[in-house]
């Protein structure tokens, strides 16, 4: 994961860090390969821009010039804004406290969001202890019912489904009142996806929302694909104003351009991550250590 973008930070930094004293130039010197490493990486151009001249900024006005062993605290500034960058610190889900605690998965068709729903419902249970459903709108992509009766179960979850023939609203609502009845702690709603952003999968979910009004919606995106991932993003939050993104398939991502970038463009943080197929290759989104992890 990163790895190529991981090896040239820490180049620079070890270039940097071996220096005694550190010139302005040295310090621009610094900047110019961070930036080619971030761009590299296929981190949005715009959020480089910002993100190198935070540290420069930060680099120069914390005096890091001609004082002993300046690199330390470059390091530490780096570490810093990276962490900033994908989120600072980790949010998760917070649950109501009038359950059951609904969630709503969104995001396009592929993107790996019937496999997080089941993900997070395992996680949820696991961590948690909660006693979850998860409930079947995606009516429209083929087999995506009988997916998510078949991973659902393996996570432990309630499969609350009416085949495909029914409108997905009135599978949300009547899979609210299902949780409701059954005295589950969390309800987790499968939405359908499209191959693209269109008008009636906004419109969709936005009746969905309407219907069961969700505690938190979480958009999944897979990080493999780099910047059209962080477009998709923020054009789900100008229609639905999403709490936090599932960055999918990250163990498939060399890169690291979406989890750098979805933050600052979208202003949403990434909650969970996933990172493999099998239903416990899931995690929530710890910004800080994934800085760490880059940084070495
Ligand atoms: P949906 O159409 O958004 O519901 O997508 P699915 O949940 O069916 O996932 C699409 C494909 O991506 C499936 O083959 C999943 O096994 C795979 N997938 C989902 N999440 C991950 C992940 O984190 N890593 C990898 N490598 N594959 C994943």
């Amino acid at each position: 994961m990163f790895d190529a973008l991981a090896e040239k930070l820490q180049e620079t930094l070890s270039d940097v860090r071996g220096r005694g004293t550190l010139t302005e130039d040295d310090v621009n010197k610094a900047m110019r390969e961070i930036r080619l490493a971030l761009l590299e990486a296929d981190v949005n151009f715009k959020v480089v821009k910002q993100f190198t001249q935070t540290v420069k900024e930060r680099c120069l006005g914390a005096g890091v010039l001609g004082q002993l062993n300046p690199g330390q605290q470059v390091v530490k500034i780096v570490n810093e804004e990276l962490t900033a960058l994908m989120g600072g610190s980790s949010a998760g889900i917070t649950f109501s406290p009038r359950p059951p605690t609904v969630v709503l998965m969104a995001g396009l068709q592929g993107s790996g969001k019937t496999t997080a729903t089941a993900k997070l419902a395992r996680h949820l249970k696991e961590a948690h202890g909660s006693s979850v459903a998860v409930a079947a709108c995606d009516v429209y992509r083929p087999a995506a019912v009988e997916q998510l009766v078949k991973v659902g179960t393996q996570a432990g979850a309630a499969v609350y489904e009416q085949g495909t023939d029914k409108d997905p609203v009135d599978i949300a609502r009547w899979a609210l009142d299902r949780a409701k009845t059954e005295g589950k702690d969390v309800l987790i709603v499968d939405t359908s996806g499209r191959l693209h952003i269109d008008e009636r999968l906004m419109q969709e979910l936005k009746d969905i929302r309407k219907a069961v009004k969700p505690h938190a919606i979480l958009l999944v995106v897979d990080a493999m694909t780099g910047q059209d991932a962080v477009n998709v993003s923020e054009q789900f939050a100008e229609a639905v104003d999403f709490d936090g993104v599932v960055m999918s398939k990250l163990d498939g991502d060399a890169r690291g351009g979406a989890a750098l970038s979805v933050k600052a463009v979208t202003g949403k943080p990434i909650l969970f991550a996933s990172v493999g197929e099998k239903l416990d290759q899931f995690e929530p989104f710890h910004p800080d250590r994934m800085a760490q992890r880059i940084l070495g």
